[in-house]
């Protein structure tokens, strides 16, 4: 029999503790699917001439000896039948494992050419089992990291183990495993798992970009507080003017230190698994919330002369959990007023939009945002114009806080802007409660 290949891989496995244990279960069933088809394979081969032979033998009447050995065969057979049965059922059983799991599975010969594939391995390498069966791996999933892993594996005649990059249309990052098998002396194939890591490589470098960014955020006001704390206790607080000024700088800091840290926690919590079913939610009147959004910011607005005018839809609420949508609506109201040049006005409306949403709408007369920076507006410390952004106050987290509200609520957050006319960010959160928009 020529040696077997097997390529299983897992489609959406996250953590790495996951992943290893997927290839390692995908690796046992497939050796056991492996070895149990050939035995079987085999034995019912043999079975089959025998009971056949035995047929043709006539019942050895009158010769007792003879026929309790006729007997005995047949109990023989019987119960090496049952065996067979049992072999077929188990075998059966671990075929529907390997069509259910997430890990893909291929059977590849020692010439590397497709023997069998289960669903989970046509969707991740993308191929059909019934148009790859009898051809060239290389042929089926041209992709020369994988195909080079496997020969070498095959010549190696050894388990190996790494990670690969495969360049599909959206490429992915998988991890590798190949474990020849061996069925008495021969060798029986080889068993590849790959595993799909690359949403949690993704994550991995997402959570270490976003430390790099708190630090570097936490940075500049630390400095400056231990700076000025530094030259204060040095020359003393005899200057009442200088010490003044001096307190004042560490104040702003520290403000600023805690809008970064309160900003990080409300994110911690948005991002928080259970947060969507845990929060309070109730019907919130539009107006009432748009009201008190302008209450809260108008004297951020007054300061620099910008007025802001409303237009609510009557009778309009949405379903939100109250805090959370002021939050997001002032984040919203508070940039347009800290973006717009002096003297501009901001028009916050809010109409109904089907099926079953809130619009509120934020419009500024600010200096408008560039198109290439609108698809990464929404992400975590990403600032157009990041000197100035800092000196005006931001955190750089409040889109990111609005999109994660928004998404919380089954809403979202949209914005249309023009360099030099203005932005218009939109809010959209549900008018009812999601179960109420099911039942309709
Ligand atoms: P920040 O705390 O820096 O304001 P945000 O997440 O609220 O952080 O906003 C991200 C960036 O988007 C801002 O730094 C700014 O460059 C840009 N931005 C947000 N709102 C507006 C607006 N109304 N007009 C112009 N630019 C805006």
């Amino acid at each position: 029999m020529s040696p077997r290949v097997f390529i299983i891989a897992d489609a959406s496995v996250d953590s790495l503790g996951a992943g290893e244990l997927g290839w390692i279960v995908a690796s046992a069933v497939t050796a056991a699917w492996l070895v149990t088809w050939w035995i079987r394979r085999r034995s019912l081969a043999r079975l089959e001439q025998t009971l056949a032979s035995l047929d043709r033998v006539p019942e050895p009447e009158g010769y007792p000896l003879a026929e309790s050995l006729h007997a005995a065969a047949i109990r023989r057979l019987r119960h090496e039948r049952q065996r067979q049965e049992r072999l077929a059922d188990r075998l059966a059983e671990i075929e529907r494992v390997l069509r259910a799991t997430p890990i893909a599975v291929i059977a590849l010969d020692h010439m590397q050419r497709v023997v069998s594939a289960n669903p989970a391995a046509e969707r991740l390498l993308g191929f059909e089992e019934r148009a790859a069966r009898g051809r060239l791996l290389q042929e089926t999933v041209r992709q020369p990291g994988l195909n080079r892993f496997v020969s070498d594996a095959l010549a190696r005649d050894q388990r190996s183990e790494g990670e690969l990059h495969l360049e599909f249309d959206a490429p992915l990052e998988v991890q590798v495993s190949c474990e020849p098998l061996h069925t008495e002396s021969q060798p029986a194939g080889v068993v590849v798992s790959l595993v799909d890591v690359t949403r949690m490589r993704r994550l991995e470098s997402m959570r270490s970009e976003f430390a790099a960014n708190v630090s570097h955020e936490l940075r500049t006001p630390i400095t400056n507080i231990k700076g000025y704390v530094e030259t204060l206790l040095q020359v003393g607080i005899e200057d009442p003017a200088t010490s003044q000024r001096f307190l004042e700088i560490i104040q702003r800091n520290t403000t600023r230190l805690s809008e970064i840290v309160e900003d990080i926690l409300t994110l911690a919590f948005l991002e928080e698994p259970e947060t969507p079913h845990a929060l309070e939610r109730g019907d919130v009147a539009a107006d009432e919330l748009v009201a008190r959004v302008v209450d809260e910011l108008g004297s951020a607005a007054a300061a620099k002369s910008i007025t802001i005018t409303t237009e609510c839809e009557p009778g309009l609420s949405a379903h939100v959990n109250r805090s959370l949508a002021t939050q997001a609506l002032a984040n919203l109201v508070s940039n347009a007023i800290k973006y717009s040049p002096e003297g501009t006005a901001v028009v916050v409306k809010v109409r109904r939009e089907a099926p079953g949403m809130a619009a509120f709408s934020v419009r500024d007369r600010g200096p408008g945002i560039a198109p290439k920076h609108l698809p990464r507006l929404f992400e975590r410390f990403y600032r157009v114009d990041k000197a100035r952004a800092r000196t005006q106050g931001g955190t750089g987290l409040g889109l990111a806080i609005v999109k994660h509200i928004a998404n919380i609520h089954g809403g979202r957050v949209e914005v249309t802007s023009q360099l030099g006319e203005g932005s218009d960010f939109r809010l959209l959160l549900p008018t009812e409660a999601p179960a109420a928009k099911a039942a309709q």
